[in-house]
């Protein structure tokens, strides 16, 4: 196990999500947005969208309609833009204007679940939690890093047994390998740097 994060590190030690944001609260929408979009898609609407609209307040100011009017091109665009003003407004009025650092308080937020929150604790707060997605699902059930039927149950699995001097950095890693190297229908198990180390019964070295 820490061999594996060893090497993640040893090929890129600062990992980045790929969402642009600016702060907090803009890494909060983008991350709300993102859920059945692609990251480039999301990235698309929010760069005008966040010149105009980069805290709750100005958001909030903003109103329902121009938000829709922006991100027009994201999936689920009507009930996106009304969860984006509504959560702003919470932001607002119970808040501060400022983005809390609590999974409770977090995912009480319109269109903000255990899985959006876990990304903002962690890039926003540098909170160790590994918000398990499609991605990090496959790669931790193939290597097999903790074998678990939910994402919860991963969550919950990788949490306790990733080596904590990796915790931080593991989602981003998790995501970024099965994004780009262990894909879906075919993982491309020649170019990856824990072949050694992978059990997957279809790793193909060919
Ligand atoms: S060897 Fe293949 S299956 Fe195993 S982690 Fe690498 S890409 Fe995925």
């Amino acid at each position: 196990m820490a061999e594996i994060f060893r090497r993640f590190h040893e090929a890129e030690p600062e990992p980045k999500g790929e969402l642009h944001h600016v702060n907090p609260f803009t890494l909060l929408v983008a991350v709300v947005l993102s859920a059945q979009a692609t990251d480039r898609g999301v990235n698309r609407a929010t760069g005008p969208l966040f010149a105009v609209a980069d805290t709750p307040e100005t958001m909030l100011a903003l109103g329902e309609d121009r938000v829709r009017d922006s991100i027009r091109t994201i999936g689920l665009f009507n009930t996106k833009a009304k969860n984006v003003v509504a959560l702003s407004r919470i932001l607002v009025e119970e808040h501060g204007g400022a983005v809390p650092a609590t999974l409770e308080a977090l995912q009480v937020l319109p269109g903000v679940g255990a899985k959006t929150a876990s990304v903002v604790l962690n890039i926003a707060f540098g909170i160790p939690r590994i918000a398990v997605d499609t991605h990090i699902f496959r790669v931790s059930n193939r290597i097999p890093l903790f074998v678990g039927t939910t994402t919860d149950k991963v969550q919950a699995g990788l949490e306790a047994i990733v080596p904590e001097p990796y915790r931080l950095h593991a989602h981003h890693w998790l995501i970024l390998h099965g994004r780009y190297i262990c894909k879906a229908r075919k993982p491309e198990c020649p170019r990856c740097h824990i072949a050694d180390l992978c059990r997957y019964p279809s790793k193909t070295m060919a």
